[in-house]
């Protein structure tokens, strides 16, 4: 679609900025994504293109229209969603920085030295960033402080504006751009981010011009290849190259969220021609395997993500000791393209056991077979299951964790596996 994104950009500003405040959903003190500092950060909304892939929960999208944000869980520290001046959030940032355990997990020691507006194109609205920086840079002159806003933008109105930054060079003691390049080439940017082939060019003259004008700025570029070829992301450093662009690009990190998931849908119908490299999968059947315990909550978890993803459930089986009978199934449309999901500790099995269970479950045909093992972490015997097939099919493998995406150190929720119902809905190409 295209549509006049400068047009779009003030609709936004009018929903987002009220009386020169603007409007925040929730505030926490992360790790910074590209470094090992760490930022106080205020989560916002509206942004003028439309990354199918965008993660963020509080985003507007494309019409202008504020979102509800009650989405975001709000962190410690007494601090509600609402419209703030430019000069309250230099505030809250300064609290936060005085006391950063008391909004995100930090440790003793950890130490702010960056604020950031994230979740929403920060550029709309730029008198309030002007008012912003005014702010910032007369507090570190009074206070003696070093503090640095990170100003996250997708580039385009400071390309399309260049006289925004003219009057932001005037603050290059305490900013630093960090300029999110979405694609290598007009038709990818078009179709990727949804906007008008007439925006492409405007993140790379805005980068060139940031450069001749000294202010301290950075690329990162979500490369990886579930999104973007590895010939497009040359495209890119070609084009990084042209304008001067000499630092490392960073990567971005590919989130997949139940919004995100949402947005990929639309994009889909959308541009159904779209060359999409990943595949939402048709038809799911959770079994649960009656001799390892809890996977009967495990399976229910992970249909209830599934079912908020595909707008219904997947089959679920519960199978007698012996997998001899089905005890009870719910859910219906059992296809020979079905994904069959067998949710089990597989250290209680050897791989020859798997097409013995699948045969007294009397399943022939189907689409796949994921092995979805809850085990104790640390089982490393998992590999050898992959080199295993049934009726000829190669086994696929995942582990609980690796599917509610948390670490090794974190304990699993029944929130986490809902997201991994959500996860499971899809496969990369
Ligand atoms: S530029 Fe950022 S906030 Fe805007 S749609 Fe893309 S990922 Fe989301």
């Amino acid at each position: 679609m295209e549509y006049d994104l400068i047009k779009l950009s003030q609709k936004i500003e009018s929903k987002v900025i009220r009386d020169g405040k603007r409007l925040f959903a929730g505030f926490s003190v992360e790790k910074n994504v590209d470094s090992p500092t760490f930022s106080a950060v205020a989560y916002s909304c509206g942004c003028n293109i439309g990354c199918y892939y965008c993660s963020s929960t509080v985003r507007d999208y494309i019409d202008g229209k504020v979102p509800d944000i009650n989405l975001r869980t709000l962190k410690t520290g007494g601090l509600r969603k609402g419209f703030y001046s430019s000069e309250e959030l230099l505030t809250i940032f300064l609290t936060m920085a005085a006391s950063p355990s008391n909004f995100g997990e930090t440790r003793p020691g950890d130490k702010v030295d960056t604020f950031a507006i994230l979740d929403c194109e920060t550029t709309i609205g730029m008198d309030f960033v002007f008012r912003f920086m005014d702010s910032l840079a007369s507090y570190n002159k009074e206070a003696g402080t070093r503090y640095k806003f990170e100003l996250f933008t997708n580039g385009i109105l400071l390309g399309h504006h260049p006289e925004y930054l003219d009057k932001l060079a005037n603050y290059r003691d305490c900013l630093t751009i960090r300029f999110s390049i979405k694609a290598g080439n007009e038709a990818a940017f078009t179709h990727r981010v949804d906007t008008s082939p007439e925006y492409f060019q405007c993140p790379f003259e805005a980068l060139k011009k940031c450069i001749e004008l000294g202010i301290d700025n950075y690329v990162c570029v979500l490369s990886d290849e579930k999104i973007m070829a590895a010939e497009e992301f040359e495209e890119i450093n070609r084009r990084l190259a042209e304008v001067g662009y000499t630092r490392e690009i960073y990567e971005e990190k590919l989130i997949m969220s139940v919004s995100c998931i949402n947005r990929i849908r639309k994009h889909q119908e959308k541009y159904p021609d779209y060359e999409f490299r990943f595949r939402f999968r048709e038809s799911i059947l959770l079994i649960y395997d009656p001799n390892v315990e809890g996977t009967d909550l495990v399976a229910r978890k992970l249909n209830s993500g599934i079912r908020r993803v595909l707008g219904k459930a997947g089959m679920l089986w519960a199978l007698g000791d012996n997998f001899n009978e089905i005890l009870y199934s719910s859910g219906n449309g059992y296809t020979g393209n079905t994904s069959v999901v067998f949710v089990t500790d597989l250290s209680t099995y050897v791989p020859s056991e798997i097409a013995d269970v699948f045969r007294e479950i009397g399943i022939e045909e189907y689409g796949e077979i994921i092995l979805l093992d809850v085990g104790n972490r640390g089982f490393d015997g998992l590999s050898t299951f992959k080199h295993h097939s049934v009726n000829g099919e190669k086994l696929k493998v995942r582990t609980l964790r690796e599917l509610c995406r948390v670490d090794e150190a974190s304990s699993i929720s029944p929130e986490d596996i809902v997201r991994a119902g959500h996860n499971i809905t899809y496969f990369w190409l």
